[in-house]
């Protein structure tokens, strides 16, 4: 870059943000990224032609077309997938076709900040994150690098990942036994166990949480880890008795004992059980991750990729809480694309020490068809590949062929 280029890549950068530089081009370690690549931010190449999107059975994949034909995909969040396709396509797209994609934070602020009653958690970034992720993709695919160099660059080669599965489908602590055990054989080291229980059912007549646990616990041993997750199943009081309960299994964590929003339960079980607790999978913003820790507590923060927003938001609360020495244990309930994403942000997070979430192929129907040079699983951890972009190749064809079934 020239020294003209450099000054104009500054103050735009400052106009846009009233700061000298960009506060939301803050990396895992909180350091500025793209900078380097501010004077390809007026090139027509890279301009955004067209965004699609495209149902798979448990999956909303999504692609970003720029003008030099180059492609990126990736996938938003699909909790319901025809609601997101809908904010995709008569929304979000409007306001990042026809920008550059080196612009992506400038955008990405535009969209959130003006769509505010949309969100920001929840739908309207569950939807950004697609859009967002598949910018990085094609953003790779344009530099001829892998996505953690745009994130800033890679701390760590591979991750460890847990397994993470739930009495949705292994209703006793029989069954869960059994498919914990075939879980350590494939090389897993830690296991997270979901109840499932939601705020709708909390304090559940039947808990049998303790049972699980003991289970579990029995037939791994004590040398592989175990998680157990409330998904946001209790009260204060019983979550602080039941959490007393769980201290006898050695649990590495216990995930979402209470309602996401209520801090000053959280705050009071952070304090009474002697298990280390983890929230923020439904914390969506880096603000949102701020006011949890502050208010709440938090022994590490699960925010999850597709619902945050992206890697532009992902980046942010990289950046926010390396501030804070607190750990990331990211929340990840998509295995396909959206664990490749986990993957390049992780490897470029610092504060992403623990083993982060993997919630098995079976979540997936079809979408590993789609999909060649997924990260190679050895050791209970996945391996990332320094090709360009996100590194995996759509089968675009295939992709057509699911959404003209899954369409309705
Ligand atoms: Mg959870």
């Amino acid at each position: 870059m020239n020294r003209l280029e450099f000054i104009k890549a500054i103050s735009s950068a400052t106009l846009a943000t009233g700061l000298p530089f960009p506060i939301s081009a803050v990396n895992g370690q909180g350091m500025s990224t793209l900078d380097d690549y501010s004077a390809m931010a007026r090139d027509d190449d890279f301009v955004i032609k067209d965004i699609d999107t495209f149902m798979l059975k448990k999956a909303l994949f999504v692609s970003v077309e720029l003008n030099n034909g180059s492609k990126g995909w990736a996938e938003a969040m699909p909790n319901d997938k025809r609601s997101s396709r809908t904010l995709i396509e008569k929304t979000l797209k409007d306001y990042f076709e026809g920008t550059n994609i080196f612009d992506v934070e400038k955008t990405w602020d535009h969209c959130i900040k003006s769509e505010y009653d949309l969100g920001p958690g929840g739908l309207l970034t569950y939807s950004i994150s697609g859009i967002d992720c598949a910018i990085y993709d094609v953003m790779g695919k344009v530099v001829q690098k892998p996505v953690y160099e745009l994130l800033g660059g890679k701390i760590r080669d591979s991750v460890e990942i847990y397994a993470s599965f739930t009495r949705d489908v292994y209703p006793t602590p029989q069954q869960a036994a059994e498919k914990a055990k075939q879980l350590v054989e494939q090389g897993y080291k830690t296991l997270k166990f979901r109840m499932r229980w939601g705020l709708e059912n909390q304090d559940p007549p039947n808990d049998n949480t303790v049972a699980f646990a003991g289970a579990l616990r029995e037939v791994i041993g004590p040398n592989i880890k175990l998680a157990m997750d409330a998904n946001m199943g209790h009260t204060r009081e019983r979550a602080i008795a039941l959490g007393k309960e769980l201290e006898a299994f050695d649990l590495a964590w216990w995930e979402e004992p209470t309602a996401p929003y209520d801090y000053e339960a959280i705050k009071a079980i952070v304090e009474q059980v002697d298990i280390p607790i983890v929230f923020g999978e439904h914390a969506y913003t880096v603000e949102q991750i701020q006011h949890l820790l502050t208010y709440g507590g938090s022994w590490a923060v699960n925010p999850d990729l597709l619902k945050c927003g992206g890697f532009t938001g992902g980046k942010r609360i990289g950046g926010y809480i390396a501030k804070k020495g607190v750990k990331l244990v990211a929340h990840n309930s998509r295995p396909s694309l959206s664990t490749v994403c986990m993957l390049h942000w992780v490897c470029a997070t610092k504060m992403a020490t623990l083993p982060q979430e993997f919630a098995l192929r079976e979540k997936a129907p079809g979408a590993f068809d789609c999909l060649k040079g997924f990260p190679e699983f050895k050791d209970g951890r996945l391996h990332i590949s320094d090709r360009p972009g996100l590194g995996v190749e759509v089968d675009e064809e295939q992709v057509r062929a699911y959404d003209k079934k899954y369409t309705k």
